[in-house]
């Protein structure tokens, strides 16, 4: 019965949006990724390129001047946290410093105003959603059972690198019996160090991806509560859970877990949403090796799976996401030297395709880009002995270090970015022809994960001074293009 209530709910409520997009066209756009892929950068520069007339070429509405305005409207979801747009942008432009990152859901209306290419005026309202991704990867755990989920989660963490990073966790979850009395302590003990090894994952040296449940890493308002205390258990394959025993709390949890956190997210949020984008920090997947990007690959199948939920049960048609156009975005492309970014790109599309081949995608146009929101580097020519060699400049940021140097943030420098490989195949054949960005043998200096500061706004021509970006406007192109026509 709770399917049909649930199925009644998602229906009405699609029916609303229905009606309000037949009178008001309007576009839900979702912004994901992980954490630090590059939300809060991205959707700060979208809506200033919009709302000020940026240098967006790609974007055919905007560069031929249908567009006559962009302004920001009130946020129409009074139960969702409005995204702070003005603070963000402050903090980029005036302070020239990164906003401070998503760690729950936001929302921010832009209402766009442009003449179609028949001559008339028309409006387009865009819901802009940013989400954690680790609030998509949950979804799959809507068909899992706890004892599904806890035997792929161990089998996951024997594998390396996560093995390594699982000892502590290991060690205490071999004093746990399944069948022994419900403990709170040693729950919550075994929650903590499961929450410590996804942690682990998630540090930059080892960039994993799949890593659900995603509110043990980003809890939102839930920090705490009984849903999020739980973890996985070592089962017997067959057992039966006895009354009152460890397994059965942590099962009772689990699926508290989906009924609070995860049903609720995929019908308020998920199920509404028109477009998606999904940014990937690829680079920092990439520099931590094979593992890694097969990690992202699982994720992302687990995200394009996504778009199947429900689709087995009665209520198919009912539950079935609207989304019908996701772009899969590598982010921080300004770390490269332009030649570089199409091989950036063609990585994501690779592990995108292996994705795609996993999942079962219904009804909905993928495209992949390499973009930098923000272009907080410049390209230059570098002379270096005899040679001259292609560099990016960028002005570090204070306190960042490389080479026995600290920057003060006011001190630019020239780096060499690693090269991509020419041939995405040779990194997924498994012949060890990975090793992460390869450097030229004149850049002594491993300046690749420096943090750049965000530049200052770019002032060219007539028009108003805007930021650089690499291929934003390829992505609002194929993100809300066809509906400015
Ligand atoms: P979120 O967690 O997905 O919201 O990630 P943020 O948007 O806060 O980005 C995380 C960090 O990545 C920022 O603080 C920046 O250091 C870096 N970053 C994000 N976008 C860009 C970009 O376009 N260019 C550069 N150079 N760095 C970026």
């Amino acid at each position: 019965f709770s399917d049909i209530f649930e199925g009644a709910r998602l229906s009405a409520r699609a029916l609303l949006d229905y009606g309000e997009n037949f009178f008001n066209p309007t576009i839900r756009l979702g912004v994901t990724g992980l954490s630090r892929a590059g939300k809060t950068v991205f959707i700060t520069a979208l809506v200033h390129g919009l709302s000020r007339g940026g240098r967006f070429p790609v974007f055919e509405s905007l560069a031929s001047g249908r567009i006559a305005r962009a302004q920001l409207a009130p946020q129409p979801d009074d139960a969702v946290p409005r995204f702070s747009y003005e603070h963000h942008v402050n903090t980029l432009i005036t302070e020239r410093r990164w906003p401070s990152s998503t760690v729950d859901i936001s929302e921010l209306r832009l209402v766009i105003g442009y003449q179609r290419q028949n001559g008339l005026d028309q409006t387009l309202t865009l819901d802009i959603v940013d989400y954690p991704g680790e609030w998509l990867l949950d979804l799959p755990l809507l068909d899992k059972s706890y004892e599904q989920w806890s035997a792929e989660s161990l089998a996951l963490s024997r594998q390396q690198p996560r093995a390594r990073l699982a000892h502590a966790w290991h060690d205490h979850l071999a004093t746990l019996r399944p069948s022994a009395r419900e403990d709170e302590q040693a729950t919550l003990a075994a929650a903590r160090l499961f929450t410590d090894y996804l942690r682990a994952c998630r540090d930059e040296r080892f960039a994993m991806s799949l890593l659900p449940p995603g509110r043990f890493l980003m809890p939102g308002n839930l920090a705490g509560s009984p849903a999020l205390t739980f973890a996985p258990l070592d089962l017997p394959s067959g057992g039966i859970p006895i009354d009152g025993s460890l397994w059965t709390m942590m099962r009772r949890r689990y699926e508290a877990y989906k009924d609070l956190v995860v049903r609720p997210f995929f019908r308020d949020h998920f199920s509404r949403l028109d477009r998606q984008i999904v940014l990937v920090d690829t680079l920092a997947a990439f520099n931590s090796g094979p593992e890694a990007l097969y990690d992202l690959e699982a994720a992302l199948a687990g995200i394009l799976d996504c778009y199947r939920v429900g689709r087995s049960t009665l209520l198919s048609t009912l539950l079935r996401p609207r989304i019908d156009r996701i772009l899969f975005a590598a982010t921080k492309a300004d770390h490269l030297h332009h030649t570089s970014h199409d091989r950036l790109e063609a990585i994501l599309r690779r592990i995108v395709e292996r994705a795609a081949s996993r999942a079962e995608v219904a009804g909905a146009a993928i495209d992949v880009v390499a973009l930098a929101a923000v272009r907080a580097t410049r390209e230059a020519q570098v002379r270096c002995g005899r040679e001259k060699l292609p560099s990016i400049l960028g002005t570090p940021l204070a306190g960042e270090a490389a080479n026995g140097e600290t920057f003060d943030g006011n001190t630019e420098v020239a780096t060499f970015p690693g090269d991509l490989p020419e041939d995405v195949k040779e990194l997924f054949s498994g012949n060890g022809a990975f090793r992460g960005l390869s450097t030229s043998a004149m850049d002594q200096a491993d300046f690749r994960f420096l943090r750049f500061r965000p530049p200052r706004l770019q002032n060219e021509g007539t028009g108003e001074p805007s930021l650089p970006h690499i291929r934003l406007d390829r992505a609002l192109q194929f993100l809300i293009g066809d509906r400015l026509q």
